[in-house]
């Protein structure tokens, strides 16, 4: 009979946050599969807990994916952990969660810590229906793509973000999602804790005179545009945009969104380019 893979959730900074059954669930696993086997040894440590932990990260999802699958194939059970939170969100996992599918091999959650769910609960922003966005592309073309994509989106979306990229995120924001809400939380459950509830514009003001640090989770009010912009032509800027994510030429985008969607190319194009514009 085959053995379970476990997803164990682990602490986004503060080491009291592992929940008794993630202790339970390290303890007994017959190895532990981890993004950063140093920072696992520390928790491991911790915990006082001694187990082979062999490495699945990024670059050796694919070659240590299927040694993890065979090890559980022939009855092993593995407890997957990341550096922080829960595996698979914005982490490794997804694809060895998928692999245990197709191989009908047990999965269990052991749930707990989650930066996204953490930022969002403590945002005051409107949690009834959210989006998570994880971290935005860091090339600026396919990065201002997705944010004007997200412009008329009004439910309340949440990023992650990195201390050294955060200005040009809330700048880009700025331009595109105009002066709306924003909650930003960083270093939540460690010494520095904090969450600021500012505009995109004050939060720009406050990071001119203050460096960030640390992790971030970025959560933005949904828009609350109505129907006036839903007409013809932001649709079709829409298809053009995602045709250019897609990595058609922008010529070819406008030509197909125009004939899809009735707008005029010119107009279209005019559109687009004022899109553009912004890039600099
Ligand atoms: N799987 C993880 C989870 O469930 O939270 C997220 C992993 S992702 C690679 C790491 C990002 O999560 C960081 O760059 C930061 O944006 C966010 N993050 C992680 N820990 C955080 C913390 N203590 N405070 C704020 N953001 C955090």
């Amino acid at each position: 009979m085959s053995g379970t893979l476990f997803l164990v959730a682990t602490p986004i900074g503060n080491l009291s946050d592992i929940s008794a059954r993630a202790v339970k669930t390290l303890h007994d696993a017959d190895f532990i599969a981890a993004e950063d086997t140093r920072v696992t040894r520390k928790l491991l440590s911790y915990l006082n807990i001694k187990k082979q932990v062999i490495s699945y990260r990024e670059h050796n999802q694919h070659e240590v994916g299927f040694k993890i699958i065979s090890r559980l194939l022939n009855g092993e059970s593995c407890a997957l952990v990341t550096d922080a939170g829960t595996p698979a969100i914005s982490d490794p996992g997804e694809d060895l969660v998928r692999l245990c599918r197709e191989s009908n091999i047990k999965t269990i959650i052991i749930p707990g810590p989650c930066a996204a769910i953490a930022g969002l609960a403590l945002s005051g922003l409107s949690s009834k229906s959210f989006i998570f966005e994880g971290f935005l592309p860091v090339d600026k073309k396919k990065r201002l793509v997705l944010l004007t994509q997200l412009q008329d989106e009004n439910r309340t979306m949440v990023f992650y973000e990195a201390p050294h990229k955060l200005k040009r995120t809330l700048d880009d924001m700025l331009s595109i999602f105009g002066d709306r809400k924003i909650s930003i939380s960083r270093e939540l459950t460690k010494i520095h804790e904090e969450t600021l509830f500012l505009t995109i514009s004050e939060a720009i003001a406050h990071f001119n005179n203050v460096a960030p640090r640390g992790e971030f989770v970025l959560v933005v009010e949904g828009s609350d545009l109505t129907l006036a912009h839903d007409d013809a032509i932001n649709t079709a800027v829409k298809i053009a945009l995602s045709y250019i994510s897609d990595g058609i030429t922008t010529r070819d985008a406008i030509k197909r969104a125009a004939t899809e969607t009735g707008c005029s190319r010119n107009e279209l194009y005019k559109t687009i380019q004022g899109v553009f514009a912004r890039l600099g």
